[in-house]
């Protein structure tokens, strides 16, 4: 039996047009479909700037920068987070630290993030930026968060790798409407793919110009950003340090074709997720619960396995499915565990709600293409030593 992943890509014949056209064209890199992604971005999520770099990871590096995080600042994020929500303030020489998850969303707690500002605020260490990541696709309560952002004076960065084509309270994921900068991923298991590839939005002019420059080694081509008049026309001046971190025209080009489709992947997605709640009523798995203000990308579907409710441990279903074909994953094991991480002083007994969902969690693949048939191969798997097959 082949094995079903737990995300793929899907590329269209269109993509692969797209893609072949710009390998004719005059620009590999530097040209004119980068600048058009990041219009079509920006416009779906109704901000006002993107910035295309060649991951998300950069994005939030770059975003971090902008933001001026640098060595001595504080930068907040949820333990269950891939590790680059994490990273991206580790690169600027920042300390990192984490605000538990709330046991029915999986993201970032506003009650854990509200008790630990008050304790910060009192000993004088709060944090520069704080990075919600929307889970799965899920939203962050980010009204609340945006509030306590105001009430203690930090910067917001949505890391919505999940969560593209979503909306919170109405409104397009990106719109910015309660974060400084907003961080998308176009890896293959994500929502839209350019293959490697990530784009940041914001509404700030400010930010923009900065990280277009921290993208390309912090070179500026606008004589007004210039300590002195540019020499002639050949001019540009290197005024702080950047990177190499663009897009190129060729993953754009996929990037801007796979645009066309994101509705009806997030659409897709959401058909797939109701198959698999009809599938799994009456059994002992937890299914996700969606907050109200959250319409999810849902990039992730992620059961729960409670230990004294199923036969077999977390880890034996996780093994047996895995061995019976069946791509099952973790998103994610806590920041904190990592052996990078394990030195700066964190303590499990301080996260309980993550270290109680990483004993739990269990990611079900989830496609555009995942066929009925296939789900109901997953659901069989999950289920088989439970007692439950006879509703088969
Ligand atoms: C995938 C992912 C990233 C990193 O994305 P890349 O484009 O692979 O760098 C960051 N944060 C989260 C939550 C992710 O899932």
């Amino acid at each position: 039996m082949s094995l079903i992943p737990y995300g793929r890509q899907n590329i269209s014949e269109e993509d692969i047009r797209a893609v072949v056209d710009v390998l004719r064209s005059d620009y590999l890199t530097q040209g004119p479909v980068v600048p058009a992604f990041e219009k079509l971005v920006a416009s779906y999520c109704g901000a006002a700037h993107a910035v295309a770099v060649n991951s998300a990871t950069s994005a939030l590096h770059i975003a971090c920068m902008a933001l001026g995080v640098g060595p001595g600042d504080l930068v907040w994020t949820s333990p269950i987070t891939f590790v680059a929500s994490a990273n991206c303030a580790r690169y600027c020489g920042a300390d990192v630290d984490f605000v538990d998850v709330d046991p029915h969303t999986y993201n970032m707690s506003v009650e854990r993030l509200a008790e630990k500002l008050e304790l910060a605020s009192r000993a004088g260490r709060l944090p520069k930026v704080v990075i919600p990541v929307h889970l799965s696709g899920q939203v962050c309560e980010m009204d609340a968060i945006h509030a306590l952002s105001v009430k203690y004076g930090f910067r917001l960065i949505e890391d919505a790798s999940h969560a593209i084509g979503g909306r919170y309270k109405g409104k397009q994921v990106g719109s910015c409407d309660y974060s400084d900068i907003t961080v998308f991923s176009f890896h293959p298991v994500k929502i839209i793919t350019t293959g490697e590839g990530g784009m940041a939005v914001t509404n700030d002019a400010e930010l923009v110009k900065r990280m277009a420059r921290l993208r390309s080694h912090g070179i500026t081509r606008y004589p007004s950003e210039m300590t002195q008049p540019p020499d002639g026309s050949w001019y540009y001046q290197q005024i702080e340090l950047g990177y190499n971190y663009r897009m190129t025209d060729i993953h754009a080009a996929l990037g801007v074709s796979q645009m066309e489709r994101l509705d009806q992947f997030i659409e897709e997605r959401h058909a797939i997720a109701q198959r698999y709640e009809k599938l799994l009523e009456n059994t002992p798995v937890r299914r996700p619960w969606q907050h109200p203000d959250s319409y999810s990308g849902l990039h992730l579907y992620i059961v729960r396995i409670e230990q004294d409710a199923m036969k077999g441990s977390h880890r034996e279903v996780f093994e047996r499915m895995r061995a019976e074909g069946v791509g099952v994953n973790l998103h994610y094991i806590p920041v904190y565990r990592q052996p990078y991480y394990q030195n700066m002083g964190y303590r499990r007994e301080d996260f309980p709600e993550a270290e109680r969902y990483y004993g739990e969690a269990i990611t079900l693949p989830i496609y555009p293409g995942l066929t009925p048939d296939q789900q109901g191969e997953v659901v069989r798997r999950l289920l088989t030593p439970s007692g439950y097959q006879t509703i088969f």
